[in-house]
């Protein structure tokens, strides 16, 4: 059998290419991940969230 390539993509926060792990691989995970690591997840979580509160015109 042949390994498959190891895959990398950028991170959505960051911008840096990062490649999958081996937590990652061997689970369907990687195309649901999405950040490079957990800081960038907060980060873009907590942007998220200003954005969101911020569009609330009405409430
Ligand atoms: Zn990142």
């Amino acid at each position: 059998m042949t390994t498959p390539p190891r895959r990398s993509k950028p991170c959505e926060q960051c911008g840096r290419p990062f490649e999958d792990r081996k937590r990652w691989s061997g689970r369907d995970q990687w195309d649901d991940v999405r950040y490079c690591s957990r800081r960038c997840r907060g980060e873009a979580a907590a942007a998220r969230r200003r954005t969101r509160s911020d569009g609330g015109a009405s409430a």
